[in-house]
């Protein structure tokens, strides 16, 4: 062990420990169950979620459960983020834009299979670190903004996908608009208590919706 590789806590976790949790976590809670999108799995496989959550355990942070990351946010479930992250279908090309950045996990895998991500957040400690976090991880491709994201980013749209990591009562409006010609865009939608996750397409003349499961997120401010 050398001091290079603790983390800024002065955790030292072992390569070979990494890699069994993470392994671990991809063959029981996403492959183990329905996620099957190759390029998904070889992402969630290669980014090191503990580092998205200083001061937790690896077996926390490996876990099938949200865990927490301060100002009453969580880090998503690894199988929810799978499951979201599959219906966007993304082959590499897309623009892509996220609400709600968090720990910024499920943005470094965005960023990891598409080609550019605009992620919105609008707790300023939370967007700040993770833009650390991930600047220091070398993600060159993408744009973070601080605020409320409820209405999306349309300045740099038409997207080709959208994906919201909290929960509303409803579409927020004028949202799906930004959605480019097969766009797709996953949002939890329903009450505090638990959502259904919604995947939306854009079609030639307006849109298609298929439900995901019942799901639960905290609410989207
Ligand atoms: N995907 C994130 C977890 C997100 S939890 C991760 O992997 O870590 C939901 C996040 O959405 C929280 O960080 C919360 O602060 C943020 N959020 C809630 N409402 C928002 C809004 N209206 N605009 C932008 N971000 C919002």
């Amino acid at each position: 062990m050398s001091m290079n590789d603790a983390d800024l806590e002065g955790r030292y976790f072992s390569q070979s420990l990494i890699d069994r949790y993470s392994r671990q976590m991809v063959s029981e809670h996403l492959s183990g169950r329905n996620i099957s999108d190759l390029r998904v799995l070889k992402a969630m496989s290669s980014i090191e979620r503990h580092k998205f959550v200083p001061g937790v355990k690896l077996d926390e942070a490996y876990g099938d459960f949200p865990v927490s990351i301060g100002w009453r946010q969580t880090i998503s479930q690894p199988y929810m983020v799978a499951l979201m992250t599959e219906a966007l279908c993304l082959d590499g090309s897309e623009t892509v834009l996220e609400i709600g950045t968090g720990s910024g996990y499920h943005t470094a895998i965005l960023a990891q299979l598409s080609n550019l991500v605009y992620t919105i957040e609008v707790v300023p400690e939370l967007a700040g670190s993770a833009e650390t976090r991930l600047g220091e991880m070398g993600y060159k491709n993408i744009k973070f903004g601080l605020g409320n994201g409820r209405s999306g980013w349309s300045e740099h749209g038409p997207f080709d996908a959208i994906v919201v990591a909290a929960a509303s009562v409803s579409l927020p409006k004028g949202l799906r608009e930004q959605l480019g010609e097969g766009g797709r865009l996953v949002i939890p939608v329903g009450s505090n208590q638990y959502q259904e996750l919604v995947l939306h397409t854009r079609e030639k003349s307006g849109f298609s919706e298929e439900s995901l499961g019942k799901v639960r997120f905290v609410p989207l401010v």
